[in-house]
């Protein structure tokens, strides 16, 4: 079976953007209609010569008091139970915020494999300058992107691919 790649962040930081753009218009595989649990889509994709599944998840979020938090954090530590690796997505124009602080301090202690996606880098040479405070994560190289634009995302795909 192919891999699965799990999409975490906080809400809104763009992780349904970043999916849509590495699985294109493929249709969803699986689509859970269920309450808030709507946007966990499995969808192929792949990268020179590999093929795998992106999962979208509605957003880890540890610290919030919505009434959906305990559904929408458990949808998305099911999706992670499940990948061989994660895309951590952070928003490069919004900077460091403690909701990633948070998420990052969960994910060094859990064995998974993650790449960090600094969204919203739509100027590659600012996107550097964005990218550099989430260092701090503890997880290694941020890679500035946009989702939208579609820049940066080779560079994360290939460092993706290594963990699949
Ligand atoms: P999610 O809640 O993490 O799934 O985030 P969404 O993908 O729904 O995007 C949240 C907002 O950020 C939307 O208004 C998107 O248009 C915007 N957004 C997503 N990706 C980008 C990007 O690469 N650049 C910019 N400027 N905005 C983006
Ligand atoms: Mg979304």
């Amino acid at each position: 079976s192919l891999p699965i790649v799990a999409i975490i962040g906080r809400p809104n930081v763009g992780k349904s953007t970043v999916a849509n753009r590495l699985a294109g218009d493929n249709d969803a595989i699986v689509h859970d209609e269920a309450g808030v649990t709507r946007d966990r889509t499995y969808r192929p994709a792949f990268w020179q010569d590999r093929d795998y599944i992106v999962v979208d998840t509605g957003g880890l979020v540890f610290d919030d008091d919505t009434e959906f938090l305990p559904l929408i954090r458990e949808q998305a530590l099911a999706a992670l139970a499940e990948a061989s690796a994660a895309i951590f997505v952070v928003d490069g124009q919004a900077g460091l915020t403690t909701g990633d602080q948070e998420i990052a301090e969960w994910l060094r202690q859990h064995p998974i494999p993650v790449v960090l996606a600094v969204n919203k880098c739509e100027s590659p040479q600012q996107g550097l300058v964005q990218a550099s405070e989430f260092w701090s994560l503890g997880l290694g190289e941020p890679f500035p992107m946009s989702g939208i634009h579609g820049n940066g995302t080779g560079e994360l795909l290939e460092k993706l691919v290594t963990y699949l």
